[in-house]
């Protein structure tokens, strides 16, 4: 099992050395490999995804990415910023489907801005189609209209089998959970989650036992906040999934929490915190280590299927928290307050 280790930029090298300490910990089959990307590929290679880096990325059957940016680098020209290489090797390793868990742990329930009742234990799948949708459809761009005045145009659209490989995908997952989907469309309005919604519905025969169910977007922001247990899997399309993710994630409080996946249509999959690199606390030994490291628990359940080792290590994870220890972001009263490093440690003691 080949895993590309590309550390980032910012707190990326901090938070990505916890979680192949935690890897190797599991005395797994796992050959890392490092490479730099973001700032760090260009300050190695001139280019945000060097050419070395893409190949390993290729090469290998996984990608634990920490993160990329800095605002150093705000002032070069746009292919060679950080974010440019993310936005790369997210295409070219062809990574369609976008995983985001919000899950909060009891311990932390004081962390979310929301009541206690309402979040505690959630544990809820936001699956995001990343390579359509208004982001890539075309025509595109901003022209002028012979009256003189300026015209802005995106696209949204969607084929068939881009809607069906994505729901695939939630149906999938949903047999591995509480099997309910909830796809979000606006389908009363846009034609193309019109389509979605039906071959999302047609898609369901194929999966009996998973309960499917539809909302309209603007009900799921709502529903999210108001209620967001009733939620198991929810499947939606770029535009949306990029603004319920970010209001999920925040349900939990701690964003340096959160970890997230992107697969292929074989389960290669890119998997990531779900923050950025945090240039405020690098080099502090402050960050929060715990999105990485729940995010190589993803990427053994789900590019390596070994379930057992994922649940390992997001038990070893509550019990680290039920233990007390807490970094920075998500201190509380009386806590066991430690460092990035130290809480890997505590991870690592915790497998045990
Ligand atoms: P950010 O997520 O890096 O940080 C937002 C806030 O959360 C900061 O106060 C930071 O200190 C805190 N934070 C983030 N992760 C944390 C952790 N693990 N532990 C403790 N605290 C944590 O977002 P930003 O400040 O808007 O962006 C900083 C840089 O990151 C920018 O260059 C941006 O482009 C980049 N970025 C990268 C990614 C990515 O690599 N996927 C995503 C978002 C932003």
């Amino acid at each position: 099992m080949k895993i590309a280790v590309l550390p980032g930029d910012g707190i990326g090298p901090e938070i990505v050395a916890q979680a192949v300490k935690i890897l190797k910990a599991l005395n797994l089959n796992l050959e890392m490999t490092e490479a730099p990307i973001g700032g760090a590929g260009y300050e190695a290679a001139g280019d945000p995804l060097p050419d070395a880096t893409l190949k390993l990325a290729k090469e290998s059957d996984a990608v634990l990415l920490g993160a990329v940016g800095d605002w150093k680098y705000d002032k070069l020209e746009r292919h060679l910023r950080p974010e440019r290489g993310l936005l790369r090797i997210r295409k070219e390793l062809n990574l369609f489907a976008n995983l985001r868990p919000a899950l909060l742990y009891p311990e932390l329930a004081d962390a979310s801005t929301l009541k206690p009742e309402v979040v505690s234990g959630l544990d809820l799948m936001i699956i995001r189609e990343l390579t359509g949708d208004i982001y890539f459809g075309q025509p595109r761009g901003i022209s002028t209209l012979e009256n003189g005045e300026r015209e802005g145009i995106n696209t949204m659209r969607y084929t068939e089998s881009e809607i069906r490989r994505i729901g695939r995908v939630a149906f999938d997952i949903a047999m591995k959970r509480n099997k309910k989907v909830c796809s979000v469309d606006k389908a009363n309005v846009l034609e193309t989650t019109e389509l979605w919604r039906q071959v999302m519905i047609e898609l369901s025969a194929e999966y009996p036992e998973v309960e499917l169910s539809h909302m309209y977007v603007d009900n799921a922001a709502m529903q999210l906040i108001r209620a967001p247990k009733q939620f198991d899997v929810m499947v939606t399309g770029n535009i949306f999934g990029d603004i319920l993710s970010d209001e999920a994630s925040m349900l939990t409080g701690s964003i340096g929490m959160l970890p997230s996946a992107s697969l292929d249509a074989n389960n290669k999959g890119m998997y990531e915190p779900s923050h950025g690199s945090a240039p405020d606390i690098a080099g502090k030994d402050i960050a929060n280590p715990l999105a990485t490291i729940l995010s190589a628990a993803m990427m053994l359940r789900y590019t390596f299927n070994d379930e057992a080792n994922a649940l390992k290590i997001e038990n070893a994870v509550k019990k680290t928290l039920a233990q007390g220890y807490r970094t920075a972001d998500i201190a509380t009263e009386g806590c066991k307050k430690v460092g990035c490093n130290a809480m890997g440690d505590a991870v690592v003691a915790a497998l045990q």
